[in-house]
């Protein structure tokens, strides 16, 4: 599938119906999300792949994967009635795609989730709860080597302070985020914030020797 053709596809999935500020549920662009796609694809780090996507809302990246190729795809995220509309979203565009309901804050559910190789998120930037980023991270790194993540611009040095000693950015991506007025509290009709696309690979430790 060409990239342009993905994005098009992407742009048929529904968004959230009554978006949750809280949890800061802002469904990807299918721009954006099929330039994150193809750049993974193209890395090698999605067709035959086992995907998980962390936070996957109304299910435009774990869909996109699953369009592109993916052995298999999981999403999770906990919010019921946005995994009920990517259920949907999945059947409208025939995509082969699990979701779940689970916390990313939850220590069952990496056991739940099992290993991946590669994970795709677009998690909470933390403007409505700081650090909300974080546990989205730290699942990320220890069920997947390889992990593809959208950030706020500018985030790069944060990201890589936090995750020192166990993962490395080897790879930034540039893009725009038009966000529509969505809540209340939002004064402009469209604002595009920029955001990065970082791919983090997980530092193997050395087996130690007894
Ligand atoms: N990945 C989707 C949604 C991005 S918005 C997309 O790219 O369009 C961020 C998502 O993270 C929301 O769907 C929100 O419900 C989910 N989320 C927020 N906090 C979460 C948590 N602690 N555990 C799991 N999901 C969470």
């Amino acid at each position: 599938m060409k990239l342009k053709r993905l994005e098009m596809t992407l742009e048929r999935i529904a968004g959230f119906s009554r978006p949750r500020p809280a949890l800061e549920q802002y469904q990807t662009p299918a721009p954006l999300a099929a330039r994150l796609l193809f750049h993974a694809l193209l890395k090698g780090d999605i067709e035959g792949r086992v995907v998980c996507d962390l936070g996957s809302g109304t299910g435009v990246l774990a869909i996109g994967a699953a369009l592109l190729g993916a052995e298999s795809v999981i999403g999770v995220d906990c919010d019921p009635k946005a995994v009920d509309i990517a259920h949907a979203n999945a059947a409208l565009l025939d995509a082969g795609v699990e979701f779940i309901t689970g916390d990313v804050q939850d220590p069952a559910l990496p056991e739940v989730l099992g290993s991946c190789d590669t994970v795709i998120m677009n998690p909470p930037f933390g403007a409505q709860k700081v650090h909300a980023d974080r546990p989205f991270i730290d699942l990320a790194i220890s069920i997947a080597p390889v992990t593809y993540s959208i950030f706020n611009a500018g985030s790069t040095q944060f990201i890589k302070t936090y995750t020192e000693g166990r993962a490395e950015i080897d790879e930034r991506v540039g893009g725009v985020f038009p966000i529509k007025r969505t809540f209340s509290f939002h004064t402009q009709d469209i604002r595009e914030i920029k955001v990065e696309i970082l791919r983090l690979i997980r530092i193997q430790k050395p087996n130690r020797v007894a």
